[in-house]
Parts: structure tokens; C-alpha cells; sequence
């Protein structure tokens, strides 16, 4: 279940209270780049920091091909 930060819709808060949900630090603010980041490597696939962001900029997916066709329908739906 790969996450998904729709860049478009981030506020990048630096209090970012999805970030503050996720407890493996797979999500987090980058002060020295001033943005949000998320390791993929770090992340559990809870799901929990989706259920936390205020602007709904995060998505989740069960795998890759999931997350593509995703990634795609958000690229399509922003062109209309
Ligand atoms: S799905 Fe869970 S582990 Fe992964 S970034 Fe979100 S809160 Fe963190």
C-alpha cells in the first residue's frame, strides 16, 4: 500500500499532522529542504497518516499497479 503525496494539494506544514500520526518516521518534514518527504522504506502501510491530512493531498494504494492507475487518474482528472 504505497502512499501517494499529490504535490498540487500539499500544504506542506511543517506541523504536518499526518506526519506527526506516523510512527515509523516514514513521513516527515525535511527542514533543510523546507518540504514534506516519505521514505517508502520506512512506511508500514497503516494507512493512518491518509485518515490525518487536512488538504486530502495523500493517497493510499494496495500495490504499484494500484498506485499507478491512480497516479494516472489524478494526472487525467486534473487536465479536465
Ligand atoms: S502509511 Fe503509515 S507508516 Fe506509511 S507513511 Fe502513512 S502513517 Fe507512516
Amino acid at each position: 500500500m504505497p502512499i501517494y503525496i499529490d504535490l498540487d494539494l500539499c500544504d506542506q506544514n511543517e506541523d504536518c499532522p499526518a506526519a506527526t500520526y506516523c510512527l515509523y518516521g516514514a513521513l516527515y518534514f525535511d527542514h533543510s529542504e523546507n518540504k514534506l518527504k516519505y521514505d517508502r522504506e520506512k512506511c508500514q502501510n497503516c494507512g493512518t497518516c491518509v485518515n490525518h491530512c487536512g488538504p486530502g493531498a495523500l493517497y493510499y494504494a494496495k500495490d504499484d499497479e494500484e498506485l499507478n492507475m491512480l497516479v494516472e487518474e489524478l494526472k487525467r482528472l486534473k487536465e479536465i
